[in-house]
């Protein structure tokens, strides 16, 4: 029996399209599939993100047992950890699909040398993005880029990459598996909606795929901004936790919706992904560090009760608390809500959007070591090719604008049911019988906001100016 060969799944929980998985396959070798929770490695998954990974886990495992493979989990340091496997079954090579943070690359880049130092391999591969982040540079400056849309150009003149692969039916395993833990259990979601909602696993990440298709590409360009209603692909946590890759995503919409307006804007925000990730292996600090030096002498507000309240979803601005109790329920939000919600939190109140990226990191599915930070710092605007810090969302014209029937406000603050037009998104305009009619007391049923848009505005200005 020749060496086993071992593929170490961490972000790509899928076996098709798996660039690691299909090189082992090539090998011929009995593969041993392990996946580590690494207490070392990579940052811990939230609680949300954690209920999602440990369904997926349990999804991958079934596909691996179908195939003949059982899927070996473990708990520890990853790196000792794998050491520890790679000499348990003898295993001639290690295959991976690169992490790009700052310490997961320093673990692979260990564990490679030392597979080298014992006559063993280590093998890694791009499984989650179209390139890996020090392919596309700036031929003119010699760097990386620090713009989206030019990097994006350089992406697509490169030629997106369309490896798209599919495992056989049976797979050979090695004659003794090693022992692994019992995988973790995900059985009360921690947020009330996400069962009915979300179907971790590379099979629920492909039907969403095709809902999309089937129901919103099609003027995705125009309604994506629009939180009511299906208008985006909701393809995040899947992709989260690779379970689709974004050269499936590329391969499936084809030429004839790629030359349309719908399908290139869908592919840009696929971009968007592929940026951020670019920026956080070029900018290793970034997940604690403001892209521009500057903002890290900002004085941020230490202000614990605002900051409970935006969490929470009681500031009293309709269209934010609307966004995070969707968060709270779902363990998603909408784009539009995020960049609402992120803007009032570190404009309108002040506070460091470290806070911020912390809560998202805990309560949503899709929380992404990339796109989380870049999200964030874009809004704050102390990120590379950020909204400039003095545009400062009004949250009730975002309310009147990308949610003008209140449908997407009034599901998540049923409270406002009654309110009607641009009284929905600013109860506090509204007169005293307005308010009775419509059964709400402000700061009873409905808090009143804890802060006004026009001070926050002024004063976030002036902070602003000042730095
Ligand atoms: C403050 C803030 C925090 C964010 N945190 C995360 C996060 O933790 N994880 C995450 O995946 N996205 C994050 N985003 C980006 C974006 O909000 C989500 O990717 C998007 O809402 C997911 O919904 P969708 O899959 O329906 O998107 P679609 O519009 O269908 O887009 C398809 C895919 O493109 C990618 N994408 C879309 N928009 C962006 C974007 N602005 N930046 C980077 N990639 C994008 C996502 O992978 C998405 O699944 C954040 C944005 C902000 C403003």
């Amino acid at each position: 029996m020749p060496h086993p060969v071992i593929v170490w799944f961490r972000q790509d929980l899928r076996l098709n399209d798996n660039p690691a998985f299909a090189a082992a396959i090539r090998s011929k070798a009995p593969i041993v599939p392990v996946f580590i929770d690494d207490t070392n490695y990579g940052r811990s998954a939230g609680k949300i993100s954690l209920w999602w990974r440990n369904k997926s886990l349990a999804a991958l495992a079934d596909d691996l047992k179908t195939r003949g493979l059982k899927l070996i989990y473990r708990e520890g340091n990853g790196l000792e950890t794998m050491r520890a496997l790679v000499t348990e079954t003898d295993a001639a090579t290690v295959f991976w699909n690169r992490q790009y943070e700052k310490d997961t690359i320093a673990r692979d880049t260990e564990l490679k040398s030392w597979l080298k130092d014992n006559n063993r391999q280590g093998e890694g591969h791009v499984g989650n993005l179209f390139f890996d982040p020090w392919q596309i540079m700036n031929k003119k400056s010699g760097s990386h880029f620090k713009v989206f849309s030019p990097f994006w150009k350089a992406c697509l003149e490169a030629g997106l990459p369309c490896d798209l692969s599919a495992p056989p039916a049976r797979i050979a395993g090695p004659e003794k598996s090693p022992e692994g833990l019992p995988l973790p259990a995900a059985n009360t979601p921690p947020a009330p909606d996400m069962e009915t909602l979300w179907q971790p696993g590379e099979r629920g990440a492909l039907k969403m795929l095709d809902v999309f298709f089937d129901e919103a590409l099609e003027g995705y360009a125009d309604n994506r901004d629009i939180p009511g209603g299906v208008t985006t692909s909701r393809l995040s946590p899947h992709l989260r936790w690779g379970e689709i890759s974004p050269q499936r995503i590329f391969a499936s919409l084809g030429e004839a919706r790629l030359d349309t307006r719908d399908g290139r804007k869908f592919l840009s925000e696929v971009g968007w992904r592929e940026f951020s990730y670019y920026l956080l292996y070029h900018y290793p600090d970034m997940p604690k560090r403001c892209l521009q030096n500057k903002f890290e002498a900002f004085p941020w507000r230490d202000a614990p009760e605002d900051l409970e309240a935006w969490k929470q979803g009681q500031t009293g601005y309709p269209i934010v608390d609307a966004g995070m109790r969707e968060l709270a329920r779902t363990g998603f939000m909408h784009n539009r809500s995020r960049m609402i919600a992120a803007s009032f939190l570190t404009k309108h109140l002040l506070i460091d959007w470290r806070e911020g990226e912390k809560w998202f990191w805990e309560c949503l599915a899709d929380a992404d070591p990339a796109n989380n930070v870049a999200g964030w710092q874009w809004t704050a605007g102390c990120g590379a090719d950020a909204a400039p810090y003095f545009r400062i969302f009004n949250p009730i014209i975002q309310g009147q604008k990308f949610d003008p029937d209140g449908i997407y406000t009034k599901t998540y603050a049923p409270e406002l049911a009654e309110l009607t037009g641009k009284m929905i998104f600013a109860p506090w305009e509204a007169s005293p019988e307005t308010l009775s009619d419509a059964g709400i007391a402000l700061d009873v049923d409905y808090p009143a906001p804890i802060v006004k848009h026009e001070l926050a505005r002024a004063r976030a200005l002036d902070v602003f100016h000042a730095l």
